[in-house]
């Protein structure tokens, strides 16, 4: 088996939003078979990482009322929170996106869950999805 190429835009991981881990954990971990990935809780979220080849499928639960997630839960319910794709070089893509008018929800790269450099694009010039982009 040779190894994957791992340059160029990949998906990095899918959010989905839950009410709560204990709800959809068994399914992803114990039916799907995908190994549990640690990671860190974020933005107000509790993060169960599941393995699936190079990506992961992250679980969100929200923390707090107020947290994103559960402002997303509460108006659509549980389901796809949002896509992130891995970049290459993530100021560039940011500054591509800018400049063909697409929203950005963050100017500036924060430090996201894995610990990477992540900015998130507006759903509303993505075609309704949330997108998240990621370094490497
Ligand atoms: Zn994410």
């Amino acid at each position: 088996m040779t190894t994957p190429d791992r340059r160029g835009t990949r998906i990095a991981h899918i959010g989905v939003a839950v009410r709560a881990l204990d709800d959809v954990l068994p399914f992803y971990r114990d039916v799907l078979g995908l190994p549990e990935s640690p990671l860190d809780d974020a933005d107000g979220a509790r993060i169960a990482g599941l393995a699936a080849g190079d990506s992961l499928v992250e679980l969100l639960e929200p923390a707090a009322a107020d947290s994103p997630i559960a402002r997303f839960v509460g108006k659509k319910g549980p389901g796809i929170h949002h896509v992130c794709f891995c970049v290459e070089d993530l100021d560039g893509t940011l500054a591509r996106a800018k400049a063909a008018g697409i929203v950005l929800i963050d100017e500036v790269p924060r430090i996201g869950a894995e610990g990477k450099r992540i900015a998130f694009l507006h759903p509303k010039s993505t075609g309704g999805v949330l997108i998240e982009l990621s370094e490497y």
